[in-house]
């Protein structure tokens, strides 16, 4: 097994003060620890990067869309206010609450390489895998300047009290939805593959924290919650119904059930072989309140190949008619 160790990246020359954390200060710093991060890079590929330069969101932790969470992700959703209030050691003033929720996005090469086929490629699920340690130190480190600097920040997906589970109304659940929580900074729309489609399109991968810092939200994109999404504005797009090879995806939605019996037969195909043949960094992996550190393969085909694969379809569009 690959081992990764926790090294915080030196960022020289930022003058630590308390007007510093902004969300340009955000959007800088998560850059950075993505993009000067060796686990960016896969030496097993030449040393090709997983990630594009980020991009960061911010809602207001009292926004009521978090409510809505509570229908559409599960009851379980946690609100931001409660999570920090559990899950800070310090005595924390929670007069504000601001959510930072940051885009990862792949780059070409590793988007170009699951635009075909029937399973996920090679370098697609290494990158994914990777990506995934990496999403992880990025809330590690950011958590730790914030505590450096006696701010308070909290990474939902890293708190003990973060869960997935199965769920009799939502088939799959979390108390912790990054894609939703994406939504509510302002980074996007949903996709009828499930997906949220944001700026830089739907093959993304998502972080948050929360803190209690006062930062400006970017406001929730208008239109509704699937204006991006070609079949949503009638343009019969279907692309994403035709990339799945499972048919997990119809006009009606996804089929979570499908695509995560997929899941489960990707990694018993591929896992033994991918973990012993490259370098495949772990994370920790969060299910039904067991926590373990793993690795996870996933599929996404139906995020390449698709006029929302890497920005907003309606410039796309005509690449793939
Ligand atoms: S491929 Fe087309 S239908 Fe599917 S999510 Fe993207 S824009 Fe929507
Ligand atoms: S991730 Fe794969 S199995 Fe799941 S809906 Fe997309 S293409 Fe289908």
């Amino acid at each position: 097994m690959a081992s990764t160790k926790t090294k915080f990246i030196s960022l020289k020359g930022e003058t630590l003060n308390s007007s510093l954390f902004t969300k340009a200060w955000f959007e800088r710093t998560v850059s950075r620890l993505v993009l000067e991060n060796p686990l960016n890079r896969l030496t097993d590929y030449g040393g090709i990067p997983i990630f594009n330069k980020p991009m960061i969101g911010v809602a207001d932790g009292a926004d009521p869309v978090f409510e809505l969470f509570l229908a559409a992700v599960s009851p379980s959703h946690v609100m931001p206010r409660d999570f920090l209030k559990r899950n800070s050691a310090k005595e924390t003033d929670l007069s504000h609450i601001s959510v930072i929720s940051w885009v990862l996005p792949f780059t070409q090469h590793i988007r170009d390489s699951n635009r075909s086929g029937s399973w996920p490629s090679r370098l697609y699920s290494l990158a994914r895998n990777n990506g995934g340690t990496l999403s992880h130190e990025v809330c590690c480190h950011v958590t730790e300047i914030l505590d450096r600097h006696e701010k308070v920040g909290v990474s939902p997906s890293l708190a003990q009290e973060y869960d997935a589970f199965r769920s009799s109304e939502h088939t799959f659940a979390s108390s912790w939805s990054e894609r939703h929580v994406a939504y509510a900074a302002g980074r996007g729309h949903f996709g009828l593959n499930g997906s949220l489609i944001t700026p830089m399109g739907a093959s993304v991968r998502f972080g948050s924290i929360i803190t209690n810092l006062h930062l400006e939200p970017t406001p929730i994109e208008k239109g509704g919650h699937m204006a991006t999404c070609l079949e949503y504005e009638g343009e019969n797009c279907d692309r994403c119904i035709e990339r799945c090879p499972v048919n997990a995806i119809s006009r009606k939605g996804l089929d979570k059930e499908r695509c995560y019996t997929r899941k489960k037969m990707i990694e018993e195909r591929y896992m033994r072989e991918y973990t012993s043949s490259m370098k495949m960094f772990p994370h920790l992996i969060i299910k039904s309140g067991k926590r373990v550190n793993g690795y996870s393969l996933g599929c996404a085909l139906c995020q390449c190949g698709v006029p929302c694969e890497s920005e907003y379809p309606e410039f796309l569009m005509k690449e793939y008619n």
